[in-house]
């Protein structure tokens, strides 16, 4: 398939020591040697480097390397040249005017992906893996991205999918030899097993997958109690430590406050409610109403309370309200003692004020996380698209199994199998349509 050459810099604007610009296409390598005196690269081989200048009409533009990556071993298995020119504003703009006026056309935002997408050179989990990798924000994401680029998720989705086509050929010969009754039943006997484990083996990724979206989008930490307990000083006192960016979500006090932090890798979106209670006043009403969907999504609710004054009913209806969350009792104040003591559930004693407790209690919610997160190598999916897929053949499996079940016709069996082999396909884009193949990679930026 030949495309035309595409042109961008792969790199942010803005002043920097360098810049690269990435060019891609069937003539890519002859179109570059056109703006560029130095060695001719037609005659370099595959990944050489050569040192250069970027002349346009006499005029040295730039002091540049240019890098040649010859068909099929490049980025998008065509033809490509990346060069690397002086940072700062102007530079890379005239080299990228020059290969247009030579030829070239400015890339659209993902196009080199998309190419090597097409061109069979990765696969949409790799593509969605290297957006993943730039968007990264804590470690754990970048390892968990990894797993997407380096063809982890794929293998998992080509290895389902190859069950499935075995299983898919059993029922074919049986369909191909109606005559025989007994080949059907103890096709049946051998199916059920078979379809049983797959399924086994794709809840344990969906059950994974859990773990690794909070890794993905975040730990959503949500800070509740009662008026003055302390809950914006702790808030205030962790993202100190980490120095994060808080965030008004919304105008009035009374509402949510959201930040992020990044807590030894795991990514934490704390939110502070307003204080939880039955009042008729209407925004306060509407801030609580808010806290209580704020506890209903939460990963992890911390429920403060005033270690050195009594517990009112307040405390007692939160206690209530947060009882089926995963929670933290954060007992703070405990610089000025602690009145009473909660027998059933450990306590973590903090000073939000006095910065007393506060490692304890970080550890504690990495504790929590870990606790319930799944092995790393089950933890696999964390995309939405990818995990609403699996989910998809998972239930294309069963309702096969089902009509199993109810001795439906061989035949109809298989509809349902192929139906979860194309929704297998669909996360790796073997089956996927182009508009939401569009889509995606329009959500690169540009240069990539
Ligand atoms: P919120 O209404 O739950 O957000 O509570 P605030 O964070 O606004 O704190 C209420 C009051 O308690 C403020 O005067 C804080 O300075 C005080 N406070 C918060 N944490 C501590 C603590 O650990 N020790 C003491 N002595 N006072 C605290």
């Amino acid at each position: 398939m030949l495309f035309d050459t595409i042109v961008a810099q792969a790199t942010a604007s803005g002043i920097a020591a360098l810049n690269i610009i990435r060019v891609s296409g069937t003539e890519a390598i002859s179109l570059v040697d056109k703006i560029i005196q130095g060695p001719r690269l037609e005659q370099m081989k595959s990944h050489q480097i050569a040192y250069a200048h970027v002349v346009d009409q006499e005029e040295i533009i730039d002091e540049v390397m240019v890098s040649v990556f010859r068909e099929p071993r490049s980025f998008t298995r065509e033809n490509m040249v990346e060069i690397t020119c002086h940072g700062g504003m102007i530079v890379s703009s005239e080299i990228i005017k020059l290969l247009i006026r030579r030829g070239a056309r400015l890339a659209e935002p993902g196009e080199f992906s998309k190419r090597a997408f097409i061109l069979g050179r990765i696969d949409l989990t790799m593509a969605e893996g290297i957006i993943d990798i730039v968007e990264a924000k804590t470690r754990e994401q970048l390892i968990l991205a990894h797993k997407s680029i380096s063809g982890e998720i794929k293998a998992k989705v080509d290895a389902f999918q190859s069950a499935l086509l075995e299983i898919i050929g059993i029922i074919e010969v049986n369909i191909d030899y109606p005559e025989y009754d007994d080949v059907v039943s103890m096709t049946r006997t051998i199916l059920k097993p078979k379809l049983e484990s797959l399924i086994d083996d794709i809840d344990a990724i969906i059950r994974a997958s859990e773990s690794g979206k909070i890794i993905r989008e975040g730990l959503k930490v949500v800070i509740v109690g009662k008026p003055n307990v302390g809950k914006s000083s702790l808030l205030n006192s962790l993202l100190k430590e980490e120095r994060a960016i808080v965030t008004d979500i919304s105008g009035t006090t009374r509402d949510l406050i959201e930040a992020e932090m990044n807590l030894d890798g795991l990514l934490v979106k704390l939110i502070d409610t307003a204080g939880i209670r039955n009042t008729a006043d209407v925004v306060e009403t509407i801030g609580v109403d808010r806290a209580k969907k704020a506890i209903d999504t939460a990963d992890l609710v911390l429920l403060v309370v005033d270690q050195s004054d009594s517990l009112t009913d307040l405390d007692s209806d939160l206690l209530e309200l947060t009882k089926t969350k995963k929670r933290i009792l954060v007992g703070n104040k405990i610089d000025l003692g602690r009145k009473h003591d909660f027998a059933s559930e450990h306590v973590v004693d903090i000073s939000a004020k006095n910065k007393i407790g506060l490692d304890d209690l970080a550890q504690k919610i990495r504790d929590i996380f870990l606790e319930s997160s799944a092995t790393s190598s089950d933890m696999l999916f964390a995309n939405e698209r990818h995990v609403g897929m699996i989910q998809q053949a998972r239930d294309q499996i069963s309702d096969a199994l089902d009509a199993i079940h109810a001795h439906m016709p061989i035949d109809l069996i298989v509809i349902d199998l192929r139906g979860a082999w194309e929704s297998l396909g669909e996360i790796t884009g073997i089956s996927t349509n182009e508009t939401l193949i569009d889509h995606l990679f329009s959500s690169f930026c540009l240069g990539k």
